[in-house]
């Protein structure tokens, strides 16, 4: 499964999960967009058997992704870091 990331830049990447970026297949670039929009239509074009691609999940206070390794957890229906879960 893919997640799309937005970088401080504002461009959106693709991660196949754990956290390995995706290239364009045909330029060996790593692929970035201006819109998930965009990232997610190119992705269905190259990947038409996978699922959709959707936007990694991040924290609902900080608004950080989640690192492989990081531990979160769903609060009313939205992703913390274990720490910032609303008290
Ligand atoms: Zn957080």
């Amino acid at each position: 499964m893919a997640q799309a990331k937005r970088l401080k830049s504002g461009r959106w990447r693709i991660y196949r999960e754990p956290d390995k970026i995706v290239r364009d297949p045909s330029s060996g670039a790593i692929a970035n967009f201006r819109t998930l929009t965009e990232a997610s239509r190119w992705w269905s074009q190259v990947n038409p058997r996978e699922p959709s691609l959707q936007e990694a999940h991040k924290c609902a206070r900080c608004g950080a992704y989640f690192g492989a390794n990081t531990p979160w957890t769903m609060y009313a229906g939205r992703p913390y870091h274990l720490a910032h879960v609303p008290k």
